[in-house]
């Protein structure tokens, strides 16, 4: 189809786009850093990167106005603490660009209550949110369908949890395309440099860390080592093992798990070992856990304190980001409404 070639043609780009958000519903934790950050901070080099607070999408859990504004500048203080460069990546919110808005419109006409219905995501939702089960909470695929292809994105990095809603954006992108017979969107694929997704367990043993998971189930950038040492002693754990080599239940296979991730190779052989001869003293193991979380977070710590107060810089990053990402999706949108037949008089 020649339209179809005209814009391909048109939107050529030499670098891969890479398209990610969090929501902004509390302060980030190791499971944002690990599942998506790091990857987000990685990426910025190589690739034509948009990443932003998903404010939208936070709606769902009505905010109050003051926590809203105070969540969003929260996050973006602690993208820029983690290592993400507005001269590299497009930082954004994404309410600054509603061209996202009109997509998820559109998607939405095309999107399938029995398939929204049946997403993990939204099962868990009624479950823990049952007097507020909201059209926000069902569309939640399409509008994160639209965050990703507004910008045309191949590459998304985020954590196994987001696994089947990369599926749905998929589904979404490939049933636009041929209910117009065009071959505009790509397909986006979720992405960890060719590794399996990331989950980080919380600390109340079932379950992955979350912002909204409850007091005490996350360890976040921004958390006092106090409060780290609070939470990691507080750590859901078992009576031990009782024979060599026993297989390690889920609460303590987490433990481990954390530790693989902020410790050193030395120090979880070592617990390893213990817990093999049945030897282990969670109560020493969880003193280590909490000191080398403790390390690692001190430099986001220190550089979040020093951020916030800097609001000239963060409504200069914000302003900067809004702009390239409107540029970026109002392009689409344009090509999306001719391609769907909105042409103007
Ligand atoms: P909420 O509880 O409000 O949903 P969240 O902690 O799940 O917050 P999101 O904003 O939903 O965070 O997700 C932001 C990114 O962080 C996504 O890429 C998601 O996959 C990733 N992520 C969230 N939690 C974890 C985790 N425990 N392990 C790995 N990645 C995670
Ligand atoms: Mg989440």
């Amino acid at each position: 189809m020649i339209f179809s070639e005209f814009i391909f043609n048109s939107t050529k780009k030499t670098m891969e786009i890479v398209v990610s958000g969090i929501r902004p519903t509390g302060n980030l934790h190791l499971g944002n850093y690990f599942g998506a950050l790091k990857n987000f901070i990685s990426m910025q080099n190589e690739h034509d990167c948009y990443f932003f607070i998903a404010d939208y999408h936070s709606l769902t859990t009505h905010p109050t106005p003051h926590d809203l504004h105070g969540n969003v500048k929260q996050v973006l203080v602690e993208y820029l603490a983690a290592g993400l460069d507005p001269e590299k990546a497009t930082l954004y919110i994404q309410s600054d660009v509603p061209e996202t808005a009109e997509l998820y419109l559109f998607l939405n006409m095309n999107a399938y209550i029995g398939e929204l219905e049946r997403c993990t995501s939204f099962k868990d939702k009624i479950r823990q949110q049952p007097q507020n089960v909201n059209a926000g909470l069902l569309t939640y695929p399409t509008l994160m369908a639209a965050d990703i292809i507004i910008h045309k994105a191949t590459k998304v990095p985020v954590g196994k949890d987001q696994e089947q809603h990369l599926e749905m954006t998929r589904q979404f992108a490939n049933r636009f395309n041929r209910l117009y017979n065009v071959d505009y969107f790509p397909e986006p694929q979720a992405y960890n440099f060719g590794k399996s997704l990331v989950r980080i367990p919380g600390l109340l043993g079932s379950g992955k860390m979350g912002k909204s998971e409850g007091e005490g189930n996350a360890i976040f950038l921004a958390d006092e080592p106090a409060a780290i040492r609070k939470k990691v002693m507080r750590a859901v754990t078992d009576s031990g093992p009782t024979i060599p080599n026993q297989e390690k239940p889920e609460t303590i296979q987490n433990l481990f798990q954390l530790m693989s991730v902020v410790s050193s190779k030395d120090a979880v052989n070592h617990f390893n070992d213990l817990y093999n001869n049945c030897q282990i003293r969670y109560g020493d193991m969880k003193k280590q856990l909490a000191e080398d979380m403790i390390r690692f977070t001190t430099p986001f710590r220190e550089r979040i304190k020093e951020l916030l107060s800097d609001e000239a810089y963060i409504s200069k990053v914000a302003r900067m980001g809004k702009e390239k990402a409107r540029a970026s999706a109002a392009k689409t949108i344009q090509e999306v409404r001719e391609i769907i037949g909105f042409k103007s008089f």
